[in-house]
C-alpha cells in the first residue's frame, strides 16, 4: 500500500491518509491503532484532549516500526496557550506517547476570546526549535487567526486542520491557506456519519460508477482536492476499506457534483463554529 506524500512549507513531508484517533476510547486505542499499522497506516492523528495518547505509544512501541517511516501528530489544548505552558504540555505529551519528538504539533483551537492564539503560536516555533516537533501547524482556524499568525510571527503553519466535508468546505479558508503555501487537513472528512452523506446521489453514484463505497469515494474526493486526511473507524474492515483509495479515480464531473453539496450557507457544519469555542 503506497500512500502519496505531500511536501510541506518547511521541506517535510507528511503522508495524505492516516488514522485519527478522536473518541477512540483510551482501553481501546492500543489495539485499534496497532490494527492500524498492521495493515499499513504510518500516519497518526491524536490530541492530549483525546485521553489517548498512552495508548497510541503503547501500539508505536510495540509495532516494531521504524520512528522515521511513522508520522505522528499531536495538539496543543486551549488552556494552555499562556506563558510557558506550551512546553510543559508538549513534554507530557511526549511522554505518553513514547517519544522523543512528534512529527506535528497543532494550536488545537484559536480561542479567539482569548486572543493568545499567536503568543501559543510563537511558542511553538520555539518548540519546533529545541527539536520537540518536526513542523507546526495550527487547528480550526480562521483566514483572520491565519492572517494574524503570519503576519505577527513571519513563521506560516505547515497545515490548518479544518472540519472539512463535502456539505462544510470553508472554500475561503482552504483557498487563503492554499495561497500561503499551507495545507488543509480535514477533519470530521465523513461528516463524522451526522447527515445522510452516502445517500445523497452525488455520491452513490460516484461510488456505484467505481465499484466501491460511498466513504470511499468521499474519501478520494478530498484526496483529489490535495486534502489530507484521516478518517475514524475502530473497526478492522473500516480501517481496511478507508486506506483503499488509491485505486480508482474521480472524474471531473463527479468531483463538480460533490463540490456542490455544499449550501454556502454554513449550515453544514457539524462541529462548533471556531469563534464560539473559547
Ligand atoms: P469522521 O468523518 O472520520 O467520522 C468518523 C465516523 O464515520 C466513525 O465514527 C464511523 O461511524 C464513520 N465511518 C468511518 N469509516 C466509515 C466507513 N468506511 N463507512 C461508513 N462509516 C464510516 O470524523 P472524525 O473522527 O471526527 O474525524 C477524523 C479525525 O479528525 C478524528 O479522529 C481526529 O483525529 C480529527 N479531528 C480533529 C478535530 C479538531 O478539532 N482538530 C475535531 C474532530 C476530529
Amino acid at each position: 500500500m503506497t500512500i502519496p506524500a505531500l511536501e510541506l512549507n518547511d521541506g517535510t513531508t507528511i503522508p495524505q491518509l492516516g488514522y485519527g484517533v478522536f473518541q477512540v476510547p483510551p482501553a481501546e486505542t492500543e489495539r485499534a491503532v496497532s490494527e492500524a499499522l498492521e495493515i499499513g497506516y504510518r500516519h497518526i492523528d491524536t490530541a492530549a484532549i483525546y485521553g489517548n495518547e498512552e495508548g497510541v505509544g503503547a501500539a508505536i512501541a510495540a509495532s516494531g516500526i521504524a520512528r522515521d517511516e511513522l508520522y505522528i501528530t499531536t495538539k496543543l489544548w486551549n488552556d494552555r496557550h499562556d506563558g510557558d505552558e506550551p512546553r510543559a504540555a508538549i513534554g507530557e505529551s511526549l511522554e505518553k506517547l513514547g517519544l522523543e519528538q512528534v512529527d506535528l504539533y497543532l494550536v488545537h483551537w484559536p480561542t479567539p476570546a482569548k486572543d493568545n492564539y499567536v503568543h501559543a503560536f510563537s511558542k511553538l516555533i520555539e518548540l519546533r526549535e529545541a527539536g520537540l516537533t518536526r513542523s507546526i501547524g495550527v487547528s480550526n482556524f480562521l483566514v483572520e487567526h491565519l492572517d494574524r499568525v503570519v503576519s505577527e510571527t513571519g513563521v506560516a503553519p505547515v497545515v490548518n486542520q479544518i472540519e472539512l466535508h463535502p456539505a462544510y468546505q470553508q472554500r475561503d479558508v482552504v483557498a487563503w491557506a492554499a495561497e500561503h503555501g499551507i495545507k488543509t487537513e480535514a477533519w470530521g472528512p465523513l461528516g463524522q456519519g451526522k447527515y445522510d452523506l452516502f445517500g445523497t446521489p452525488a455520491v452513490a453514484e460516484a461510488a456505484a460508477a467505481h465499484g466501491v463505497t460511498p466513504a470511499q469515494a468521499v474519501l478520494r474526493w478530498h484526496l483529489q482536492k490535495g486534502i489530507i486526511v484521516f478518517p475514524k473507524s475502530v473497526r478492522a474492515e473500516r480501517l481496511r476499506e478507508n486506506i483503499d483509495v488509491f485505486g480508482f479515480e474521480l472524474t471531473d464531473a463527479e468531483i463538480a457534483a460533490i463540490d456542490a453539496l455544499d449550501p454556502l450557507d454554513g449550515s453544514g457544519r457539524v462541529g462548533t463554529h471556531p469563534n464560539e469555542f473559547n
